[in-house]
C-alpha cells in the first residue's frame, strides 16, 4: 500500500493521523494456498443463496433496493423467533454494524472497553473515532475479571465476542446478563461464531435495552464474499442507530441472498455438524502432538506448544501451501489459530505441523 506523507495526513482529522490502520488476516488470490486463517466456511453457501442471487440479478437492478432490508429483517425476525423485524438492522457485513455502533454510542475523548486478547477491529473503530480503547486482560481460564463490568463515568460502550476469537471460548449467557447490569454502557455481544456455540445471548435483548447483540453469514452460512450482518436489539434502540447507516447500506442481490441464506436451517445445521466433526477431530490431534488447545465453541482452534515455536510453524506451513493464523499479543504471549476446515484440508495442515515437530 502507498505510504501517507505527513504533509498529507496534516490534511486530515488529528485522530486520523495518529492511527493506523486495521490489518485483516491474508486473503492470497493466487488459489494456490489453502486458508486456515481467516475463520471462513470452507464449504459453498446453500444453494437456495446461488438460485436467489440470480434471481435478483435479473431483478430491477436499475431500481434502489429496500433501504433496511426488508426481506430479510422479516424472515429472520421469523426465523430468530423475535416478535417483529423492527428489532433487526441489516448492515453490509457486521462490521459496518460494530461501525454504526461505535459512531453511535462513541464520541471524540470517552472510551470503549474490549477484553484482551479479542477482536482488535474494536481498537481501530474506537481510533476513528478519536476515541479511547480500553483493554482488560482475560483470566488464564478465558473468564473476565469484575474490572471489565464495572461502570465508569466516560465509559461509553463494552463490546464483548462471544464465542470469543481467537480463543473460541464462550462467557455463559447468566454471566454477561449480569455483566449487562452491572455496566451502566450499552453491551455488545458480538456473536459471529455463535452458529457454532452452545448458546447465544438473544434472550437477554429481550430483557435489557443495553444488550446488543451481533451477528454475521460470513462465517456459518459460508457468505464471507458477500457481506451481510445484523443487529438484534430493542426497537427502541434500532430506531435510533438507523438514523447512522447509509440509505441503502445493503443492496438488492446481498439483501435477497441473505433472506435466503437465513431459511436455510437445514443446511446450517448440516454443516455445523460436519465442522464440530472435524474440529473434534483436529482437537484430538493438536493435543497428540502436544499442543496445549483451548476446548473451543468456534469454527478455529487457539493452540501453543510448549517447544513454543509457533512463527516457525506458521512460515512452515505457509511455505507449504498451508495458510494459517499466527498471533502475537503483548502481554499474554503468542500461539496458533487455525480454523476448522474440510477434513482433507485440516489433515493436510496438521500433518505438516506433526512432520514439522517430529523431523527436528
Ligand atoms: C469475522 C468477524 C466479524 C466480521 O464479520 P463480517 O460480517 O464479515 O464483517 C465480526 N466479529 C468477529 C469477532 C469476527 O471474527
Amino acid at each position: 500500500m502507498v505510504q501517507s506523507s505527513v504533509v498529507t495526513r496534516s490534511l486530515f482529522r488529528p485522530a486520523l493521523a495518529k492511527m493506523n490502520a486495521y490489518t485483516p488476516g491474508e486473503q492470497p488470490r493466487d488459489g494456490e494456498l489453502v486458508k486456515l486463517n481467516t475463520n471462513e466456511n470452507p464449504f459453498s453457501p446453500p444453494p437456495a443463496v446461488v438460485e436467489a442471487i440470480c434471481a435478483a440479478a435479473s431483478g430491477p437492478l436499475n431500481r434502489y433496493p429496500s433501504p433496511t432490508a426488508e426481506p430479510f429483517r422479516v424472515a429472520a425476525a421469523e426465523v430468530l423467533g423475535l416478535p417483529g423485524p423492527e428489532w433487526i438492522l441489516a448492515g453490509n457485513g457486521s462490521d459496518e454494524i460494530l461501525t454504526m455502533l461505535v459512531r453511535g454510542f462513541v464520541g471524540e475523548g470517552q472510551s470503549l472497553r474490549l477484553p484482551d486478547p479479542s477482536y482488535i477491529l474494536y481498537r481501530t473503530l474506537a481510533d476513528i473515532q478519536g476515541a479511547v480503547w480500553e483493554q482488560v486482560a482475560f483470566n488464564a481460564d478465558w473468564s473476565l475479571p469484575p474490572a471489565f463490568s464495572s461502570p465508569a463515568e466516560s465509559l461509553r460502550l463494552a463490546l464483548l465476542p462471544n464465542p470469543n476469537s481467537p480463543s473460541g471460548t464462550v462467557i455463559a449467557a447468566d454471566e454477561v446478563a449480569k455483566m449487562a447490569e452491572s455496566l451502566t454502557c450499552p453491551l455488545v455481544v458480538d456473536e459471529a461464531y455463535v452458529d457454532f456455540a452452545e448458546q447465544h445471548c438473544l434472550d437477554l435483548v429481550r430483557q435489557n435495552e443495553r444488550v446488543l447483540v451481533t451477528r454475521t453469514l460470513s462465517k456459518s452460512y459460508a457468505l464471507a464474499g458477500l457481506r451481510f450482518g445484523y443487529l438484534v436489539a430493542q426497537p427502541q434502540v434500532i430506531a435510533e442507530l438507523a438514523k447512522i447507516k447509509d440509505s441503502y447500506n445493503c443492496d438488492a442481490i446481498a439483501t435477497a441472498a441473505a433472506t435466503a441464506a437465513i431459511r436455510s436451517g437445514e443446511w446450517l445445521a448440516e454443516t455445523r455438524e460436519t465442522l464440530l466433526a472435524t474440529r473434534q477431530r483436529m482437537f484430538d490431534r493438536l493435543v497428540g502432538l502436544g499442543f496445549d488447545v483451548t476446548p473451543s465453541q468456534a469454527n478455529f482452534l487457539w493452540c501453543r506448544h510448549p517447544d513454543g515455536s509457533h512463527q516457525s510453524m506458521y512460515e512452515y506451513c505457509k511455505a507449504n501451501g498451508y495458510l494459517i493464523r499466527y498471533m502475537n499479543y503483548p502481554g499474554h504471549g503468542d500461539g496458533l489459530r487455525i480454523s476448522v476446515g474440510t477434513d482433507r484440508e485440516v489433515d493436510g495442515c496438521l500433518d505438516l505441523l506433526e512432520y514439522w515437530l517430529t523431523s527436528r
